[in-house]
């Protein structure tokens, strides 16, 4: 399609897209333009097919060292060993492309649970739908904190401001209009009647009628400089492509070496070659960083179901070692079902406000005991004034009260309709009307709209934090000359005369903020003030200024249920936890005392205002000491972040507006809300909590604990296997000398490492948690991954499993047994000591310390390993390929046995001497 949409005028694009603005597209045109189109998506890479990923198995120095050792097999006679090794290539590449196969599967599941959405006309409905659905002539919403699904054309635009700064490099967010532009060639950035995929909206709202998608809109063209779609791995993932690498050049040198030794004792170039081969095998752990991601994948998917979303593995790395969580108050420790329980009016006068929810059956109770709520009285008027600066609307399905628009809005709206006033009456009957609006900002904490009262006169109608409001205010009073001709049950000139006569209580409005806050309520303060028509257009700043305070309301937002337990959790597990909010420092230190976030003197508490007193170097010597930080901006988050982290805390952090974008990218952990979060926080976050709710941050952290508990598990074992296997081997050289017999043939070695040893160390990914996972304290941001003696563990724990199988197979030699027997003596006994190890592999102490049969996948990937190796051991097929001999009885028992002495004399020795490495 043409691509100067922008010197169209409105009407012209519409009629060449052919939609109808007010319905949408039809669902034939919707199917029609689908088809001719496709998908709404930036495809850069080809997804790869299963055959891809299949053959990417073969790209692997392990399989290139098998092939060569079946080729030298066959080609010199040995056809058995040839087929065999060609067998347990497919095996193992098999293997492991069913787990890479599955990974990705799961992995696009999840990208698909983050992926983004477009609200979109549909038959006259604004409904959600999938932004690849999307086609061009969609007529699309846009709201601040959206990210643009698709190119658009707008066609009507509030404020709007977007940033483009992802497609022009233009930092500054741009203006837009609908207006026509005459120059075609102008730059995308100066094509101010248009918005483009990818692009942030900072600030309004508007409409827009979709005209390209997928890769024909602007980013589309220039795909290749996005950096979105490159696969990012996880730091854990890096030092274990790197610790791979280190192993493959350590491995490779001990195989040289032996093979060395073997010239050097004269024996056949031939077995030197096999044995060498399949040494490498068992000193390369070719599977790490493969088995690495999948545990990653799976416990991501585990975390999904527990509504923690992590867009990328590393995020559950860093989860596991977060040591502070600083977390937005409203809506996240809270429910964000607010509702006015208290008020207070410049008269004098308190109320209670009954009722439940957002359920407007409720009254006004004056809380000293005289008659109902009048007309005249002032916290009418304070209603009438909140209705109209708010742009909530409630609504009823199947008898359940719902709020459309902020809580707090819809709180306000609820209380008025308790009061018989709603917007309809008051536009409709009353004769108001609002000319303009300035929504609520947290930054502002101010709300207004600029109304035409019956009389023609205009006003500041404004709702927000009380201290902000009285900063601003010329007296807190109402003005008896000026009142508003306000119920919308009388015509403005009834009403002059009750106005004359309000009597005006000498209030101290902090007094009043005070008792709200100590029982834990947002405070909030209505307020407004006449102004000229000319002053209509003027900044909000000028606008929101010498407000006549007309009533401050006390509004409930209890905590989440789970919320105080998390805290607890979160104290035991070492884990600090800070709220930041934007409410009033009182209401937020009385809730934080309630879910046990402020638990003694020392927990301090301070403001936005305290903040931006302080230098950096000030907030980070204090900041170990807050946990409240109260009536702060989303600008603030940034600083908190960076201070933390300059205490070296692994800080995660909580956001969901466009501004909160640079503290969740600069917070080790971003955690962008799924449900009130805007796409420019989904997309600058790490985890999406689909339910908003600070206790799955803690889920998703003691998920993260478990996780990389279960790794360092999975790779003590895989890697202790390694090095019995080449222990084994050069054991018999150093003993034996010249006349060396090798205790394992070159098969052997393959399928200890691949089959027998795979399996069952990949069932420690699915171990269950520590007891004391959320017991101990976080591990240290540069704790390195062998740290607390694990790198030594591996090497003696390996060495004595190959110790023992060497030790059985010189016994048998020496108790004149044929070679054949001691070898599968020896294989028998590596694979049992192996099996015995898992035990202690699962435990982060010892085995002595835990339940022996907690991990069923474990338990059934020892039955199918026990089950295999004795098929090689006993059938007809297994010696044949492998060259085994039937053990007996006793032989079999005393190795099953004796291949547990090392495990359990070992581990008894570390719960004696209390030493790490062993
Ligand atoms: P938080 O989200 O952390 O609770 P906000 O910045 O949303 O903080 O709110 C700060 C203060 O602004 C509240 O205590 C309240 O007084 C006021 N406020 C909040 N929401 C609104 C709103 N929709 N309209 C007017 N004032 C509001
Ligand atoms: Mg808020």
């Amino acid at each position: 399609m043409s691509t100067s949409w922008h010197t169209l005028s409105c009407s012209s694009v519409i009629s060449k897209l052919k939609v109808d603005v007010s319905k949408g597209l039809s669902p034939k045109q919707i199917d029609a333009r689908y088809n001719s189109f496709g998908k709404n998506e930036i495809t850069t890479q080809a997804k790869k097919s299963a055959w891809a990923i299949y053959f990417e198995q073969f790209k692997n120095p392990l399989v290139y060292i098998l092939l060569v050792g079946s080729i030298v097999s066959g080609l010199t006679g040995h056809l058995v060993d040839a087929i065999a090794i060609a067998v347990i290539i497919l095996i193992n590449t098999g293997i492991s492309f069913w787990q890479e196969y599955k990974a990705n599967k799961s992995m696009e599941a999840l990208q698909q649970m983050a992926a983004p959405s477009a609200e979109v006309r549909r038959e006259g409905r604004w409904v959600d739908i999938p932004a690849i659905e999307l086609v061009p002539g969609d007529i699309v919403k846009i709201k601040t904190g959206d990210i643009l699904a698709a190119d658009m054309r707008l066609l009507e635009t509030h404020n709007l401001s977007i940033d483009e700064a992802a497609l022009t490099g233009e930092s500054e967010p741009v203006q837009k209009a609908n207006t026509v532009l005459e120059d075609e060639n102008i730059s995308l950035g100066d094509r101010t009647n248009m918005g483009f995929m990818t692009t942030q909206v900072t600030g309004g709202n508007g409409v827009g009628v979709v005209t390209s998608i997928g890769m024909q809109t602007e980013v589309g063209h220039i795909a290749e400089m996005l950096d979105s779609t490159e696969e990012t791995r996880s730091p854990m993932q890096v030092r274990m492509d790197t610790l791979a690498k280190i192993l493959l050049i350590a491995g490779l040198s001990v195989v040289a070496v032996i093979c060395l030794i073997g010239y050097r004792y004269g024996m056949d170039w031939l077995d030197i070659l096999t044995t060498g081969i399949s040494l490498s095998v068992a000193a390369i752990p070719e599977g790490l960083p493969t088995v690495l991601t999948i545990v990653l994948t799976m416990g991501s998917n585990k975390m999904a179901k527990s509504n923690a979303l992590a867009k990328h593995l590393s995020a559950i790395e860093t989860l596991g070692s977060t040591t502070v969580i600083c977390s937005d108050k409203t809506g996240t420790l809270t429910q964000n079902q607010m509702q006015v329980t208290e008020a207070f009016d410049v008269s004098g006068k308190y109320w209670w406000i009954t009722g439940s929810g957002f359920d407007p059956s409720g009254r006004f109770v004056p809380q000293n005991g005289a008659q109902d709520l009048h007309e005249n009285d002032v916290i009418t008027t304070a209603l009438v004034v909140s209705t109209l600066c708010n742009d909530a609307e409630l609504s009823n399905h199947d008898g359940n009260w719902a709020v459309n628009g902020s809580p707090t809005n819809g709180a306000l709206i609820v209380a008025a309709k308790k009061a018989g006033i709603t917007l309809s009456a008051l536009t409709e009957k009353v004769g108001y009307k609002i000319v303009r609006k300035l929504p609520f900002d947290s930054t502002r904490k101010l709300g207004s709209a600029i109304v035409r009262d019956p009389l023609g006169r205009y006003f500041v109608a404004s709702a927000g934090a009380p201290d902000v409001m009285l900063t601003k205010a010329a007296k807190g009073s109402v003005d008896t000359q000026q009142s508003l001709p306000l119920l919308p049950t009388r015509h403005a000139e009834d009403r002059k005369d009750h106005d004359k006569t309000t009597k005006v209580a000498n209030v101290c409005f902090n007094g009043v903020i005070d008792n709200f806050a100590q029982q834990a309520l947002r405070t909030l303060a209505v307020g407004y003030r006449f102004i000229n028509e000319s002053d209509i257009e003027l900044e909000a700043e000028e606008l929101e200024k010498q407000l006549t305070v007309l009533s401050i309301f006390g509004i409930m937002d209890p905590p989440r249920p789970e919320v105080k337990a998390a805290i607890q959790e979160c104290h035991d597990a070492g884990l600090k936890t800070v709220m930041i909010t934007g409410d009033h420092a009182a209401t937020a230190k009385a809730i934080a005392r309630n879910i046990g976030m402020i638990r003694n003197a020392d927990d301090k508490v301070i403001t936005g205002a305290e903040l931006d007193e302080m230098t950096d170097h000030d907030l980070e010597k204090i900041c170990p000491t807050i946990a409240v930080y109260a009536r702060v901006t989303p600008e603030h988050k940034l600083r908190i972040v960076k201070a933390q982290q300059a205490n070296n805390e692994v800080a995660a952090m909580t956001g969901d507006g466009v501004n909160d974008a640079p503290a969740l990218r600069a917070a080790d952990i971003g955690v962008a809300m799924g449900i009130t979060g805007t796409s420019v926080a989904k997309d600058s976050g790490d985890l999406i909590l689909l339910d908003d709710d600070f206790s799955t941050i803690v889920k998703a952290v003691r998920q993260g604990r478990k996780i990389y508990d279960n790794l360092r598990k999975f790779i003590r074992q895989a890697l202790t296997a390694n090095v019995a296997e080449v222990s084994v081997i050069l054991f018999a050289f150093l003993c034996m000398g010249p006349e060396v017999v090798l205790p394992l043939t070159p098969l052997m070695i393959l399928w200890v490492n691949l089959i027998s040893d795979g399996i069952p160390a990949l069932a420690l990914g699915m171990e269950p948690e520590e007891r004391n996972v959320m017991q101990r304290k976080p591990r240290k941001r540069d704790q390195g991954f062998f740290s607390d003696g694990l790198g030594m563990q591996i090497i003696i724990r390996g060495l004595a499993l190959g110790g023992l199988s060497y030790c059985v197979f010189s016994w048998m030699l020496s108790h004149n047994q044929t070679a054949e027997y001691a070898q599968t003596a020896a294989f028998t006994a590596l694979i049992f000591g192996q099996l015995w190890h898992l035990f202690d592999s699962r435990s982060m102490t010892t085995l002595y310390r835990i339940a022996p049969f907690t991990n069923p996948y474990l338990l059934a990937a020892i039955a199918i390993s026990t089950t295999l190796s004795l098929g090689v051991v006993y059938t007809e097929l297994g010696q044949l390929v492998f060259n085994t001999q039937a053990l007996s009885t006793e032989h079999l028992i005393g190795i099953i046995i004796g291949a547990a002495l090392p495990t359990f004399a070992l581990s008894a020795i570390k719960e004696l001497t209390r030493v790490k490495f062993l």
